[in-house]
């Protein structure tokens, strides 16, 4: 489904990802590890179509996703609809006046009915539990509460891939247990699931495979995550642990 070939990413210049390949079917579930700076959120903005390589290609079911295509405003639409991205910061993505118009707003860009924007709002407010916020100016709340609000304006669109930077972040231990099982939840449902993290009490038995990036931006192993996360050496040789 997702297909990065030998993908660079250059910020002015500066490399932030080398020559990276990595394939990703359908309902699979891919942790994204790296020491800080190794090129995790470049990655995600690439698969998020938020950002374009500078060499190299991104192929979803098998159709190159170029700029040109995605500034076509029919076309990114339904890009956006597939692919879902949870910023790191909730802050970046909230900007609607209440919760429930956040969760509502993606689902109305997409032009559906009224009774089921309604239906979507509700089931994605119960799905993250927040159902007694929807009235709250996302401004006014915590930022595990804003993380939930953040996930339920992306899971409203339905999106066939779900996109997370760092999502365990500045979230306290309940919360990362909610959004643990919530996580496995939607990949059992058939969702791919991708985050980038680095908090491995919360990660082991979640993801099925781990992509890990190095300092020199390069992917430098793909594989089983468990057998990763247990390869100690290889992580403190990463300057990852
Ligand atoms: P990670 O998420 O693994 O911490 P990033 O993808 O954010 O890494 O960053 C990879 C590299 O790109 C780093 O060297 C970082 O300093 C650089 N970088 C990230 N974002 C920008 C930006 N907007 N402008 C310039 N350089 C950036
Ligand atoms: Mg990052």
């Amino acid at each position: 489904m997702i297909d990065i070939q030998k993908v660079t990413y250059r910020y002015l210049g500066k490399p932030a990802l080398v020559e990276a390949d990595l394939q990703i079917e359908a309902g699979d579930s891919v942790a994204v590890i790296g020491p800080n700076g190794s090129g995790k959120s470049t990655l995600l903005k690439l698969l998020g179509g938020l950002l374009h390589p500078s060499e190299g290609r991104y192929l979803l079911d098998g159709k190159e996703i170029v700029e040109a295509a995605l500034k076509d405003p029919v076309y990114s639409r339904q890009f956006h609809q597939r692919i879902g991205f949870v910023f790191q910061n909730p802050d970046t993505q909230l900007f609607c006046s209440s919760v429930e118009e956040e969760v509502a707003f993606g689902p109305e860009q997409m032009g559906l009915s009224v009774p089921e924007v309604k239906r979507r709002v509700d089931d994605c407010l119960a799905l993250l539990q927040i159902a007694d916020l929807r009235g709250e100016h996302p401004w006014n709340l915590s930022g595990g509460e804003k993380k939930r609000v953040a996930i339920a304006a992306v899971l409203a669109m339905n999106p066939e891939v779900l996109l997370l930077d760092e999502p365990m972040n500045g979230i306290d231990p309940k919360g990362k247990a909610f959004l643990r099982d919530l996580l496995l939840r939607l990949n059992a449902a058939g969702k791919t699931v991708v985050a980038a993290t680095h908090d491995f009490a919360y990660i082991d038995g979640l993801f099925r495979r781990a992509a890990v990036f190095s300092e020199d931006h390069r992917l430098v192993r793909d594989g089983s995550c468990g057998e990763i996360l247990a390869d100690r050496p290889f992580l403190a040789r990463h300057n990852i642990i």
